[in-house]
């Protein structure tokens, strides 16, 4: 008889073909081993480069001062929480952390999530099933569409950032289950694109239709608003407009991990029924010791992002005067256009052999078509890193014209 195919050689040799597949599309993903350095600089393979990749926004990421948070905690609690928050992992430095988080975010609580993508899971999980309904816009963050999937609830998708679409979708969506739950969910910052969602119009329109809004400031918080308080809050929208509020502490707080602020009964009920909440082992107590010294200095470091801010500034201006094809947005987030991902691979490679770390994002990360650099800016940059980038990115785009 003979034998059947060894099933791991058959399962290798599909997912091989697979591999070759993106491949040859472009759509490849690697790795770097990376260093990151002070100055916004990180080594790869013992060479220094600028990186304009990271969303280490305010330049905290290697600030001492969050090592030495790290170090205390480390001293006082180990380095592994030991167990999930609800068993033995909860511990007086996260406690402490939920409540500078809720008083930063002007809520009456806040519970810690190990990572944004586990928030975003259990949010939706928790709070909708089969019979309700989780509207997102287009251009939403993966974890926040993974986190409707997971819930089993409708998922309805509506133009990025028309809050008339919205609109029509929620009422169409009432008129078939008026008595189901209406979970609408955005980032704040949209993490590809930089622009910001009508957050004021999208809220009007869950008032007007008993929707819940669900907001994402993964990359608003530290950024947007006065003391960073986020991109909800600088658009004067408080926890009657947006009851649930979702932050990371990776980005802007150099730090590592997430929340959800909210009511007392939102975060009890989160409690109870996110089950990315419940049965996993809690982030280790160190790191929440320097997420709070990252949210005392942004706070207090305006500074950074004036900075941010006069980097940004110079940056379209410089990149205007070269006509390169930026998108609109005022944040960090400065994405440079340009359709085909073999494109925007080769521009990312050639800008790494000039010393400039600027990642290629293409489909499915992004809609087909619409491959880019995403460049983003931190108030560790200089004004030179910034000019040089930009010359290195025009000449590139000049040496491509040229050879097409
Ligand atoms: N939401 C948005 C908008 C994000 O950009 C990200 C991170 N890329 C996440 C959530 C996930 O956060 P984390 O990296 O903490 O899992």
């Amino acid at each position: 008889m003979p034998q059947a195919p060894d099933p791991s050689t058959a399962l290798d040799a599909e997912l091989a073909a697979d591999l070759a597949e993106r491949e040859a599309r472009g759509l490849y993903r690697r790795r770097r081993i990376v260093q990151p350095r002070p100055g916004a600089r990180a080594r790869v393979g013992g060479r220094e480069y600028v990186n304009f990749s990271s969303n280490d926004y305010l330049g905290l990421a290697c600030d001492p001062r969050l090592a030495d948070g790290l170090r205390e905690g480390l001293t006082e609690h180990g380095a592994g929480s030991g167990a999930a928050h609800l068993i033995t992992g909860h511990s007086a430095l996260h406690h402490e952390l939920e409540q500078a988080l809720a008083a930063f975010t002007g809520r009456p609580r806040a519970l810690l999530f190990s990572t944004g993508y586990m928030a975003n899971i259990g949010i939706a999980q928790a709070l909708v099933g089969r019979k309700d309904a989780v509207l997102e816009d287009r251009l939403n963050h993966a974890s926040l569409l993974d986190g409707a999937l997971a819930s089993r609830a409708k998922l309805i998708r509506y133009q990025h950032a028309d809050a008339d679409d919205l609109d029509r979708r929620l009422a169409a969506f009432r008129e078939k289950q008026p008595d189901a739950r209406g979970l609408v969910m955005s980032d704040s910052v949209f993490s590809m694109d930089g622009d910001i969602a009508p957050l004021a119009e999208l809220a009007t329109r869950c008032r007007a239709q008993g929707a819940c809004l669900m907001v994402d400031e993964a990359h608003g918080l530290g950024v947007c608003g006065p003391q960073g308080r986020g991109a909800v809050t600088a658009a004067g929208l408080g926890p009657d407009e947006v009851p649930i509020l979702m932050g990371t502490l990776g980005k802007a707080f150099g730090s590592f991990g997430a929340f959800v602020a909210g009511s007392e009964t939102l975060i009890e009920h989160l409690i109870q029924h996110a089950r990315s909440y419940v049965y996993t082992t809690a982030t280790p107590a160190p790191l929440a010791a320097s997420a709070l010294r990252a949210l005392a200095i942004s706070r207090e470091e305006d500074w950074r992002r004036d900075k941010l801010a006069e980097l940004i500034q110079a940056f379209r201006a410089a990149a205007e005067a070269h006509r390169l094809p930026l998108m609109a947005s005022d944040t960090p987030i400065q994405p440079l256009m340009l359709g085909e991902a073999d494109r925007a691979v080769a521009l990312s490679r050639a800008l790494e052999a000039q010393g400039y770390l600027v990642q290629a994002i293409r489909p499915p990360t992004v809609p087909d078509g619409t491959a880019r650099l995403r460049i983003t800016l931190t108030a560790a940059h200089s004004l030179d890193d910034v000019r040089g980038l930009v010359t290195a990115l025009a000449e590139n785009m000049d040496h491509e014209m040229d050879t097409r």
